[in-house]
């Protein structure tokens, strides 16, 4: 049996590299477990890029979770030479009154972020690429921005590999039992290994590894678009921030040009769409491709040019939109993180933190209560 390790990762996605990384860095000896190649497109994490907004008002634990979670994005970038995280800026944009501007003004107030109130003729004369309706005002927040969370994905582990762990791509965790010493034994379709620890971080297959979670969470398509801009210039970095869009067509959010010749555009889909990653590829809905035309159509018709690109992606949707972050009940050796109900990105450099301190002290810096297992019970 190789190893021995101190720590088993399985899923070397978003949440399980930022793990992998942040143990070794500790000296930890650390095992990452992946059954895709590293940095796939089969699980959540890829489509180039993340939405990072600090005004988070879901819960008084997000706030500071993000605002460590950035500093660690510009500080792996800066390890790395290469940024993880854009400050491009971000605006919400909804009507006066709704949930969105005010849950993103009242956080912004509350935690004292840098944040401005804009109206319609002001945000279109800014950012010259919307066509709003006349109710419509927007938040912006200039320290927000985007990670690149396919680059980060691979940072992560090159930073691991750097610090001495051991990183198996395409190698699925079939099984695991706890060993009589309170650690586990971990079963793959290529070897059996000990460790002290294990953290489960599989995103979609959660139902698979911690079978008690297959009826509180919902695996959800989402189908991501690039389309050609009419007018490039105004969707340049420089002059375009990543935004959220609430409008009578759905909800919309999208990201300056960067890494990619289309305009990108998503929209959100908590429910109706179970999906089973299982399959064995990722299909995107036509449905939800229509759906992006309609608010090109509308509100940035300087993007509505021919479609580039069409991306499938999941959602793992907890019942209360929360994330998982727990030690398993009557297995304190075993850790839990499905941090996703379509919003988990963000924090991934800051969770793989707050996973290494609970493997190694049994505690985090964080508050992470609100994510705890009980909830489910
Ligand atoms: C279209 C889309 C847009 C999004 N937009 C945003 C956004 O703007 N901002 C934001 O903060 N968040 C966003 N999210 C959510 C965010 O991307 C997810 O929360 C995050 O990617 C989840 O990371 P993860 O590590 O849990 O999952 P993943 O990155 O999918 O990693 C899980 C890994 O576990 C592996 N695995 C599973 N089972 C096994 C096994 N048995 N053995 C070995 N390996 C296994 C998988 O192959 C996978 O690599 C978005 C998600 C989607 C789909």
């Amino acid at each position: 049996m190789p190893g021995p390790y101190d720590v088993i990762v399985v899923g070397v996605g978003g949440m399980g590299s930022a793990a992998c990384y942040q143990l070794a860095r500790r000296g930890v000896r650390v095992l990452g477990l992946e059954k895709f190649e590293i940095g796939h497109a089969m699980g959540s994490s890829h489509g180039l890029s993340r939405i990072l907004r600090l005004a988070y008002f879901q819960g008084e634990a997000y706030v500071p979770l993000v605002q460590r979670a950035r500093e660690l994005w510009l500080e792996t970038g800066k390890i790395t030479g290469e940024p993880l995280f854009y400050e491009v800026g971000a605006l919400d944009i909804g009507q006066e009154g709704s949930g969105v501007i005010e849950d993103a003004r009242a956080a912004s107030e509350k935690y004292g972020l840098s944040h401005e109130l804009l109206d319609r003729r002001a945000i279109e004369e800014r950012f010259p690429a919307f066509a709003l309706d006349t109710d419509h005002i927007g938040l912006y927040q200039p320290q927000s921005g985007f990670v690149a969370s396919e680059r980060a994905i691979l940072a992560h582990v090159t930073l691991a590999l750097y610090y001495g762990a051991e990183i198996h791509g395409c190698e699925a965790m079939l099984d695991w039992k706890p060993t009589a010493g309170g650690g586990v034994r971990v079963t793959t379709d290529r070897g059996v290994y000990e460790a002290g620890r294990l953290i489960l971080s599989p995103g979609a297959w959660i139902g698979d590894l911690v079978p008690a979670l297959q009826a509180s969470t919902q695996v959800v398509r989402q189908t991501l678009g690039w389309f050609s801009p009419l007018r490039p210039s105004l969707f340049d970095m420089t002059r375009f921030p990543v935004f959220t869009l609430e409008a009578q067509e759905g909800h919309f959010y999208g990201f300056p040009l960067w890494q990619h010749p289309g305009f990108k555009l998503g929209s959100p889909h908590f429910s109706g769409e179970p999906y089973d990653p299982h399959l064995p590829d990722r299909q995107p809905s036509f449905a939800q491709r229509d759906l992006l035309r309609a608010c090109l159509a509308k509100h940035i018709p300087a993007a509505n040019g021919d479609l580039l690109g069409l991306k499938a992606c999941m959602y793992t949707m907890t019942p209360d939109e929360h994330f998982i972050i727990d030690t398993l009940p009557g297995f304190e050796q075993v850790i839990v993180a499905s941090p996703c109900s379509g919003h988990g990105y963000k924090f991934a450099s800051a969770i793989g933190e707050a996973l290494a301190e609970l493997a190694t002290s049994g505690r985090s810096r964080f508050d992470l209560d609100m994510f705890s297992l009980r909830r489910f019970a």
